[in-house]
């Protein structure tokens, strides 16, 4: 074969997808009892959506983009995230009219170009809630209580939730004058990226995943000292929701998250199981992202999870759905006559709403019971010259073997009595 798919891309196979189909129902299922509705964007954007939205200086812009031109010489982009997708849809589609508070979930692929490995691709999906119209600190509280509750419901464990405060602009300013000072001696130590984002945006070398950046981090001032009181008031009504409401989190006072909209809470899920691509959800408050796309002064507070890193815990933690495949009724014909007939049958038993199939490919009956076996048939039944004659089929009970003879007025009553009581 000539062609293979793009590096960093998966190929979801049948069996993987009905694992990914559990996950999906879950996830719904959830944002619905905390009445979060579905939203779908686009596959692609303007780039100007995420180069304003997510900032210039983050990973995601300067360097992991999908873009091109079209023939318009428009500039576009692969969506690499969704916050900024449903900024611009909330705002675009006046939803704030709709309603004051508007909670919204998304499941969607997402493309990047970073060096793909165990749980980095370059498409990858992620699933997430946008809760827009409200800075109330209840909100930050049920937000990360839904992203719990959703890997509680998929039978995660182990999981630990980190948080933080990134203040507002103003502290933000004064903390970051802060971290220079400490930085600058340092300099040398720290890695060639570090070093351009001391210009560009020195909070970002706290996210740094390099080694040593690490160790001399370990030591730099901490932004919630900094936080103004309205800052400080939030974060402690956040934490202490979290507390009375049993959620276990643990204060990570470098964490500030790669995207540059941020205020406020921020915070972060991540596995053991994970190694080091650890995180399987990342969140946080944007109050600034509307008026930065020109839109009405709008708190608002949002996560995601990326759903490929979710199967591989799922996965280490023995999580992943087994239900086995398998059919009500297989119809093994013999001869011509009775393969033409047995297609009025498909169709009949299809609506009454039985799983059933048939062999497609002229093999013998034995090769046709080796096939019903496969794919886990509960009932086999067999049309042949004599049953045409006798108005009936032949009958196997897959589980306990037993076979018998039932006309075809009887068989629908047959099946719907044998495959109730199994
Ligand atoms: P990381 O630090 O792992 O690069 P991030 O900060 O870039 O993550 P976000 O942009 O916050 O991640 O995305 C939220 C989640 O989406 C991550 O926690 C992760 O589970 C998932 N994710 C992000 N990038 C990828 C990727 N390239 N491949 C697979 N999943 C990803
Ligand atoms: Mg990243």
């Amino acid at each position: 074969m000539k062609y293979r798919r793009i590096k960093g891309t998966q190929d979801i196979l049948p069996d993987m997808v009905s694992q990914w189909q559990y996950v999906e129902n879950m996830i719904r299922q959830c944002m619905d009892l905390f009445n979060y509705q579905e939203m779908r964007t686009p596959v692609f954007e303007l780039t100007e959506v995420f180069a304003r939205g997510i900032g210039q200086q983050t990973d995601i812009v300067s360097k992991e983009m999908y873009s091109f031109q079209d023939k318009g010489k428009k500039n576009i982009t692969l969506k690499p995230e969704m916050t900024a997708p449903v900024m611009r849809a909330y705002l675009e589609n006046n939803m704030s009219n709709m309603a004051a508070l508007n909670k919204i979930y998304y499941i969607s692929p997402l493309f990047r170009q970073e060096n793909p490995q165990a749980g980095r691709l370059r498409q990858f999906h992620q699933f997430g809630a946008e809760a827009i119209g409200s800075n109330a600190p209840e909100l930050d509280a049920e937000l990360i209580m839904l992203a719990m509750y959703i890997n509680d419901q998929l039978g995660i464990s182990n999981l630990k939730l980190k948080v933080n405060s990134v203040g507002d602009p103003d502290s933000r300013e004064i903390y970051i004058l802060e971290l220079k000072n400490y930085f600058k001696p340092l300099l040398k130590q720290y890695c060639h990226d570090c070093n351009s984002r001391y210009k560009s945006n020195p909070l970002r070398i706290l996210d740094c995943k390099n080694k040593t950046c690490k160790e001399l981090n370990k030591n730099v001032p901490k932004l919630v000292d900094f936080l103004n009181e309205r800052s400080s008031k939030h974060f402690g009504m956040v934490k202490s929701l979290l507390e009375d409401n049993h959620i276990d989190y643990e204060i990570e006072p470098y964490l500030v998250r790669g995207l540059d909209y941020y205020t406020d809470t921020v915070f972060e899920i991540t596995s053991e199981n994970l190694g080091s691509q650890d995180a399987v959800c990342g969140g946080g408050r944007y109050d600034l992202l509307s008026e930065q796309f020109g839109g009405p002064p709008t708190p608002a507070i949002g996560f995601a999870a990326g759903i490929e890193r979710l199967l591989l815990v799922m996965q280490a933690q023995d999580k992943l759905n087994n239900d086995e495949n398998f059919l009500d009724v297989y119809i093994c014909t013999m001869g011509e006559k009775a393969s033409h007939i047995s297609m009025t049958w498909l169709q009949k038993l299809r609506k009454l709403g039985l799983r059933v199939d048939r062999d497609f490919l002229k093999r013998s009956v034995k090769a046709q019971m080796r096939d019903a076996h496969r794919q886990n048939a509960k009932i086999v039944l067999l049309l042949g010259d004599n049953e045409i004659e006798n108005k009936s089929f032949s009958v196997k009970d897959m589980d306990s073997g037993k076979q018998s003879e039932i006309s075809l007025k009887d068989i629908e009553k047959y099946l719907r009595n044998h495959l109730k009581t199994q």
